[in-house]
């Protein structure tokens, strides 16, 4: 395991305040991961308080910019040297296969790469004050105590695109992971504190996050909350910032369109299709969930897929073979069969999948078969919820002509309160940009699903999300910006109440 499994406040490992501790379990098999405290709410805001001192009194946020780099390069260079270990850690947390936790890594250490570069590279600038003996410059400086709240999906991955660029800006953090996935957090913490980043600057608080969530998001001596988990409980934590107005960052989930016109690559599509919802079995933000095909080509598309998800091998981190991994708890599967449940009620028709796979080496783990839904409607709620999970929901446009034909699949598509991505596919280069442009979906693929560009943004429209996460092209969420205005040569100007006429 990681060694010390504590939490870490102010520089000291610590167990919870009432010394409650929580099981971690692979939900592939239910082996024994990994035994964490359970912190209370009382270490939370220990954790914030020294937080707020590490940033008020302590030397990070004026720690010149290239030692902020180095440091972070160094993590990088720890987490290339140590990512077998890591990977396998975050593996048994969340189940996934070690290939795939082996992608995470290569990512995260892209992703503390890239915020070394930024860290030095965006200095701030001289403005033209437009008069003599004035020198007025714009500066960047870190925002402060930020509570960085994480989901279990990616959980390395979502912590390093918020602990990277917290860390590049020079500000304090607590970090809280998803308490069903704390191992490589904790990792994280570790590593940083050994490769020299002061005492109090990172701080972990482990625990269930109706317990240790109110005061990371409540607190004012936090700054900055920079969340990514599901769309109820991102309302409720900008609701606890508003009142002591703290910038915050939500990065909430998504319901995917994925459009296919008559005229697309057919083989490269139902492929790809595939891949944008079973990756991961569908516990991906961006999922390809919702499969919104032209009605001519339905039944060649909809038979297809239902095939080859027939076919899809399940399995867990050691299995070699598998091609997706079980969901992340028991709970979670009981709100994906619920999610299913309802969709068949309402009228969708359950081509494949809609149970628990059978046989001996799924019943220690939380496996759910990959799933279709066909013969969907907007107002089903599984077109309109997210499960999360491995389902994909099918429905249909046509259109008299060309222009009738967008406008259905993109009035489809934006039919959701989310906002976060989507894709269309169609060999025809003016229907693809026409649509993109018509989508309200942060990040659209065009003949492709899922690859993402490190340098690009991601975020969502509508309740998708506040804020760009990532923020690659920038560490605009993670500073405050200031105006400095210098009058090198101060003169009385004697507008107000100065010598009256005739009394000097
Ligand atoms: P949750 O919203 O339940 O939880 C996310 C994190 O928030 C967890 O660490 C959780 O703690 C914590 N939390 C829960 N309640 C509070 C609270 N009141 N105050 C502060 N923190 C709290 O999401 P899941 O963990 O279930 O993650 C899956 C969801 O995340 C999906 O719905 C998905 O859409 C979304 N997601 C979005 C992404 C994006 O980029 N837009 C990326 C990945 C996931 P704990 O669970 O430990 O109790």
């Amino acid at each position: 395991m990681t060694g010390t499994t504590r939490l870490l406040i102010g520089g000291e490992w610590r167990d919870a305040a009432d010394g409650a501790t929580r099981e971690i379990r692979c939900p592939a098999d239910g082996r024994p991961v990994a035994t964490v405290p359970e912190a209370t709410a009382d270490d939370a805001l220990d954790a914030v308080r020294a937080a707020r001192v590490a940033f008020d009194e302590g030397p990070w946020p004026h720690t010149p910019a290239p030692e902020r780099a180095a440091l972070l390069h160094r993590l990088a260079d720890r987490l290339t040297s140590e990512k077998e270990e890591v990977a396998r850690l975050e593996a048994l947390d969340t189940g996934k296969r070690m290939v795939e936790a082996r992608l995470d890594m290569d990512d995260i250490i892209s992703v503390f790469r890239h915020y070394a570069g930024l860290a030095q590279a965006e200095a701030g600038r001289v403005v033209d004050a437009g008069m003599p003996d004035v020198v007025s410059r714009v500066v960047h400086e870190p925002v402060g105590v930020c509570s960085l709240i994480t989901p279990w999906n990616y959980p390395l991955l979502q912590t390093s695109w918020k602990v990277a660029p917290a860390l590049a800006a020079g500000n304090t953090f607590v970090l809280k992971p998803s308490e069903l996935t704390p191992s490589t957090a904790v990792w994280l913490v570790r590593t940083l504190t050994e490769e020299g980043l002061p005492a109090g600057v990172a701080n972990l608080v482990l625990g269930a996050g109706d317990r240790v969530g109110p005061p990371l998001t409540e607190a004012p001596e936090v700054d900055l909350v920079s969340f990514t988990g599901g769309l109820v409980t991102g309302r409720r934590i900008m609701a606890s910032a508003a009142p002591t107005v703290k910038r915050i960052a939500l990065e909430l989930g998504g319901k995917n369109p994925n459009i296919l016109f008559a005229d697309a690559d057919l083989d490269a599509a139902i492929d790809l299709a595939l891949t944008a919802i079973f990756l991961d079995s569908g516990q991906v933000c961006s999922a390809g969930s919702r499969l919104i095909v032209e009605e001519s080509i339905h039944d060649e598309v909809v038979d297809e897929l239902v095939a080859r998800a027939a076919r899809i091998r399940l399995g867990g981190p050691d299995d070699e073979q598998a091609e997706t991994g079980p969901l992340i708890s028991a709970g979670h599967r009981e709100k994906v069969e619920a999610y299913v449940a309802a969709g068949v009620a309402e009228g969708a028709v359950l081509r494949v999948g809609g149970a628990r796979p059978e046989g001996a080496a799924y019943d220690a783990g939380f496996y759910y078969l990959p799933t279709i839904l066909d013969r969907c409607t907007s107002a089903m709620s599984c077109v309109q919820e997210e499960s999360f999970g491995p389902v994909l929901t099918v429905e249909t446009f046509s259109g008299e002509d060309r222009d009738a034909a967008e406008d259905a699949a993109v009035a489809l598509a934006n039919d959701t309160v989310y906002g976060l991505a989507g894709a269309v596919w169609t060999q025809n280069a003016g229907r693809a940009e026409r649509v993109a442009a018509r989508l309200r979906h942060g990040t659209i693929w065009i003949n492709d699903y899922h690859p993402y560009v490190p340098q690009a943004e991601w975020g969502g429209f509508k309740q998708s999300g506040v804020g760009r996460e990532l923020g690659l092209a920038g560490l605009a969420e993670y500073r405050e910006t200031k105006h400095v205005w210098h009058n090198t040569r101060p003169a009385a100007q004697h507008w107000f109440g100065g010598p009256q006429d005739g009394q000097s």
